[in-house]
């Protein structure tokens, strides 16, 4: 006889007890973050859209002042719609993974384009290009009530606490089940605000070092807790292996402005953003980063000091150096800016490091 399939993961959860304290503990602890209280100012998915994007593998703080300048320059769709790339990522600036915007201006030309105007449910929110389950998840159950659940890393530190599961959080069978508790939680009621409960906990009280648990409202539904065991559920993630990258930015002065240039599609990093010459270490050479340019039109003046800096899995040492320009009408795609425009032209924090560190020196004034 075929054997009984065995559960994944053993846990008797009172989900209704869960689903009422989690709850009432968000309905009193609730931050004001700005895109919870657009949404309820004026119940406009955009707002929620917008923040679910810019929150993809970013952190709050890093997207609130971001956030704002971005609805003020965008208010709705269409405005972004009609917007250039550039514009879009100078509004962006600072936050990376600039990929997810571009497919958010897809998005917004395709709505446009289209007659039906903003998605109303989750499978319509599929629809669209660069809206996955995560965020359709979100966004459906924030905006029209649909009982779709989330499984970010906070939520996966909750869960994996709440079962004391000792793994690590994010194996595939583990999402699969986090997703189906997620689910029947959100399926009690209310799922904007239990998805948005179970993340903020995993934000604010259960963090991944030091879990407050005298502040929990979920104490008594939590294994991790029981067992004292807080420090060892879950176990830590896999480290990802970083490639070290070596790189020269050359920030190039002519005639009192400084050079600017647009790095082509085939560039390794930060392809189309505006910024300072790139050039990746090859060997003891430099090689530039697809940037067509003839080397012997600058003169190299000082190396000022290095940075470093993260891009996704690469772990970047950038020398900054200052340059003279001969011939800038050499360069493709190049754009001489006043110094005091330059913070307000760089897209990457990359750029804006080499800039910063220019400025504690005095070798263009
Ligand atoms: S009781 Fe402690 S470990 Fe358990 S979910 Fe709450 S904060 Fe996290």
């Amino acid at each position: 006889m075929r054997q009984k399939k065995e559960p994944l993961i053993r846990h008797e959860l009172d989900g209704s007890f869960l689903h009422k304290k989690l709850l009432n503990w968000y309905n009193k602890n609730e931050r004001p973050l700005p895109w919870r209280t657009l949404w309820k100012k004026h119940l406009n998915p955009w707002h929620v859209w917008v923040s679910e994007i810019m929150l993809q593998q970013t952190v709050i703080k890093a997207v609130i002042p971001v956030y704002e300048r971005f609805l003020t320059r965008f208010p709705s769709p269409t405005e972004l719609a009609i917007a250039s790339s550039e514009d879009i990522r100078l509004a962006v600036r600072g936050l990376g993974y600039y990929r997810r915007f571009d497919m958010l201006h897809k998005a917004c030309i395709t709505l446009t384009e289209g007659v039906q105007g903003m998605p109303s449910t989750h499978d319509d929110w599929l629809e669209l290009p660069g809206i996955g389950p995560y965020t359709a998840a979100a966004i459906a159950s924030i905006t029209a009530n649909e009982p779709h659940g989330v499984v970010d890393g906070n939520v996966e530190r909750v869960l994996c606490r709440i079962l004391d599961i000792r793994t690590e959080p994010n194996l595939p069978h583990l999402k699969k089940e986090f997703k189906l508790m997620m689910d029947s939680l959100c399926a009690k009621g209310n799922p904007g605000s239990i998805n948005q409960a179970v993340m903020e906990l995993g934000q604010t009280v259960c963090t991944p070092a030091t879990p407050d648990c005298s502040r929990c409202p979920i104490t008594e539904s939590c294994t991790a807790h029981q067992n004292h065991s807080q420090h060892l559920a879950p176990a830590p993630k896999s480290k990802i292996n970083f490639v070290e990258i070596n790189l020269q930015l050359k920030i190039v002065r002519y005639q009192g402005k400084i050079l600017l240039v647009q790095r082509p599609p085939d560039a390794k990093f930060l392809k189309g953003t505006w910024g300072f010459l790139t050039n990746i270490a090859s060997g003891p050479d430099f090689v530039a980063d697809g940037t067509p340019i003839n080397l012997h039109d600058i003169q190299i003046l000082k190396p000022i000091g290095t940075i470093k800096h993260s891009i996704t899995k690469h772990k970047i040492t950038a020398e900054v150096v200052a340059a003279e320009c001969m011939i800038p009408s050499k360069f493709t795609k190049n754009r001489l800016v006043d110094p005091e425009q330059i913070e307000s032209s760089l897209v990457s924090n990359l750029d804006r490091k080499a800039w910063n560190l220019l400025q504690k020196t005095s070798v263009f004034s």
